[in-house]
């Protein structure tokens, strides 16, 4: 027999054939190593039984009991009715049926006279209880027998995530059986690291997480597991910064400072941007690359800051790439930089997919020949036939819609060159360490002077009227409102989302808690942005109404926001593609429409579309939503404006999910770890990581040797995400 690792395909083990494997192939598992990482979602505790007749209506238990009769119906093939077996049990105290629709596979498994572990909810009628689909254990004797190796019976037993065709019972058993593999996984946090915080082996931490013997067992299996995911986070990260800054030659940039850029605009820098752009040209002027993120509320300027390092760059006869997530934002940004740049001779350059092919290789080609100094575009920058002459700076905004994979990506234009990333996330600080690990950061703590607050009101739909009535007076006084509806047509929410197929009760969990909104999904009627631009054409004739959203053409949405932006609209009906950048400083009013179905944190963007000129403006959402999580966010986003409260907020109110969106930062999923949650151990790993590299940067030291070719990895996965 050969070597057994944690890499042996799942089909190593007992029960697993090809279609077995496929099936669990959707849950990522392949290796048997991989169902020791599929980690339970929860746990049920079922170490002490119930007697029968105690049993309520709607209780989930366990019971202990014997089988008295098993009632297996025949197969009615004529009419392919499939009825239901039934197994009468007893403990003493009463009787109860169990009831088993697919039951073809179960026909054996119950005998009279034997015991068992059930465990399940109880439904009361007039007479005695029932449970459908229990799960189900057979005990030796009369005597409580200890939990055994079979899924499904006593003690504190695990909830996995499922997938169609793949049942709680399987999996479990699945686990149970891979489980020796637990001492194979090589042990990737350095000895002294597990000493100092005192964490348990990993082997037991995989056994424990999935089948623990009490609390304190889960809590340290717990403990280890979440310090060592979010420790190869940060570590991986630190790792990414250090190689690539060692050795690599970056670009000394001279030319101007400060204050010759700051003459250029028409305000004058706020302190806030003033620390940020010395903290860029402190790194531009460094002969090792930059790597820096600037981190800055909506409406706090970052595009200032991306201006001053483009001008820099240009006057020392370097290129600068600017790749933002939408063509909106970028054809904004590209007049806004031709404003500013005018009269300097610094040209500036666009590309994006939406360009006839004869512009885009018109584009290519002035940016290989040099005329582009400032090229300002989509991930279209990233094909490989934008070519640059001499790039020397590359800056991404809106760096939470890009992974860092895309980042490197651009970086690879020339390794020499600078990278600036730029964020309107804000999340705190300790969280912005490990999420940006390999970056330094700057922070934008400060907005435009005059900024006045937004009054944001949540409102239920039976107000809508005023809510439009309050819209066309702000219209009357010539300012301009935006309506967002959280999607284009109606029909996107008609298709069944649920699964299909021979899935269990439990399968069911799969999808929970996953939806996007919040309060458990659809909640009434959702309006949607061709629906409102109807209505609403038809309620302001006088108004120039339009309306903008994804699937226009490239050509058409620019029309439209140019529009907008020069005044020639008064209504904007929008879905969520205005959320990053666009600035319309007339635009007075943000009405959002089934506000329950956007995040906390996208909400505060929206918001932030408005207030940007010297005007009252306000933001209305508007939701009928009465869950408890709804009206609390309703009433965050009222009484603050601070996006890093809003973060934190929306953190504890539905995850990290959206707000870290871990793919988005193409850093690897996090299975148990929820840094929001875990704030305490965040600051230890940080801490943790910092000391080790700080004492070994290279990781040369033999303790460290596993912990390096863990990290080595982990760096080749960087390179390949976002293909
Ligand atoms: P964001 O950080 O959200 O990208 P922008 O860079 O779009 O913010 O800036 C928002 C608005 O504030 C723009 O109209 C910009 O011209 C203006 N602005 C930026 N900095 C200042 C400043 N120091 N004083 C006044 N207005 C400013
Ligand atoms: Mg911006």
């Amino acid at each position: 027999m050969g070597k057994r690792s944690a890499d042996d395909p799942v089909t190593m083990l007992a029960g697993v054939g090809a279609s077995r494997a496929r099936r669990l192939s959707a849950l990522g598992i392949t290796a048997v190593g991989d169902l020791l990482r599929h980690y339970p979602r929860r746990y049920e505790d079922r170490r002490s039984a119930k007697r029968i007749c105690e049993l309520k209506d709607g209780e989930t238990a366990l019971v202990r009991a014997r089988v008295l009769d098993v009632s297996v119906p025949p197969f009615a093939a004529r009419t392919r009715a499939k009825p239901p077996m039934r197994v009468t049990v007893t403990d003493g105290s009463g009787s109860m049926g169990l009831v088993f629709f697919h039951h073809r596979y179960l026909n054996h498994a119950f005998r009279k006279g034997e015991w068992f572990w059930v465990y399940g909810t109880a439904q009361r009628g007039f007479g005695a209880p029932s449970m459908a689909h229990p799960d189900f254990e057979k005990c030796d004797t009369e005597e409580e027998s200890a939990p055994k190796d079979t899924p499904g019976g006593r003690g504190i037993v695990p909830v996995y995530g499922l997938t169609a065709g793949v049942t709680q019972r399987f999996l479990r058993g699945l686990v149970r059986q891979a489980l020796p593999y637990a001492e194979l996984f090589a042990e990737a946090l350095p000895k002294a690291l597990s000493s100092e915080y005192r964490l348990a082996p990993a082997p037991y931490a995989l056994h424990s997480i999935h089948f623990p013997p009490d609390e304190h067992a889960l809590k340290a299996a717990r403990l280890r597991l979440v310090f060592e995911e979010l420790f190869l986070l940060q570590a991986g990260l630190f790792w990414i910064r250090a190689r690539e800054r060692d050795g690599k030659k970056g670009i000394a940039f001279g030319g101007p400072g400060l204050d010759e850029f700051a003459r250029m605009l028409p305000f004058s820098l706020t302190d806030a941007q003033r620390r940020s752009i010395s903290e860029i040209y402190g790194d531009m002027e460094k002969a090792v690359p930059m790597h820096r993120l600037l981190q800055g509320d909506v409406g706090s300027g970052k595009t200032a800051a991306a201006m001053a390092a483009a001008f820099k760059a240009a006057r020392c006869g370097y290129q600068t790439a600017l790749m933002v997530p939408t063509e909106i934002l970028a054809a904004q940004h590209f007049a806004e930089f031709e404003k500013v740049f005018d009269g300097t001779g610094i040209r500036v350059g666009y590309l994006a997919a939406g360009l006839t092919a004869k512009e885009k290789a018109a584009a290519k080609g002035r940016l290989a020949a040099g005329e582009i100094d400032v090229l300002i575009g989509t991930h279209a920058i990233l094909e490989p036939d934008a070519a640059f002459a001499k790039l020397g700076l590359a800056i991404t905004d809106e760096q939470h819609r890009f992974g860092v994979g895309q980042r490197l990506r651009l970086r690879e234009k020339d390794e020499r060159s600078d990278v600036l990333v730029m964020t309107a996330t804000p999340i705190p600080r300790s969280l912005a360490l490990i999420l940006y690990g390999d970056l330094d950061i700057s922070v934008l703590d400060e907005l435009p002077p005059g900024r006045k607050r937004v009054r944001t009101r949540y409102v239920a739909s039976d107000k809508r009227d005023q809510v439009y009535d309050f819209a066309e007076s702000e219209m009357e006084k010539g300012r301009q409102v935006y309506v967002v509806a959280p999607m284009i047509e109606e029909a996107e929410e008609t298709g069944e989302t649920g699964e299909i197929g021979e899935i269990t009760d439990e399968a069911g969990e799969t999808e929970a808690g996953s939806e996007i909104g919040f309060g458990g999904g659809a909640d009434g009627f959702l309006r949607s942005a061709k629906g409102l631009a109807e209505e609403l054409t038809a309620r302001f004739p006088a108004r120039r109404v339009a309306m903008v959203h994804g699937g226009l053409p490239q050509r058409e949405k620019e029309r439209i926001m140019s529009d907008f932006i020069g005044g020639r609209l008064d209504l904007l009906v929008a879905t969520v593609v205005i959320e990053v950048g666009i600035n319309v400083p007339n635009a007075t009013v943000m009405i959002v429409e089934n506000a329950e179905r956007f995040g906390l944190a996208q909400l505060h963007q929206l918001r932030g579309r408005v207030g940007r000129g010297a005007e009252k403006s306000y933001c209305v959402l508007i939701s009928d939503s009465g869950s408890p999580v709804a009206r609390k966010r309703g009433e965050t986003l009222a009484a603050t404006n601070d996006g890093f409260r809003i973060a934190e907020m929306d953190l504890e109110l539905r995850g990290p999910g959206d707000l870290f969106g871990v793919r988005q930062h193409g850093l690897p999923e996090l299975r148990i770890a929820d840094p929001a949650k875990h704030l305490r151990v965040v600051r230890q790993v940080s801490a943790a990581a910092s000391a080790l590299f700080a004492a070994d940067p290279q990781l040369l030291h033999p303790e460290n040797a596993a912990l390096r070719q863990r990290l080595e990895e982990m760096r080749a996965e960087f390179g390949r995400a976002d293909g």
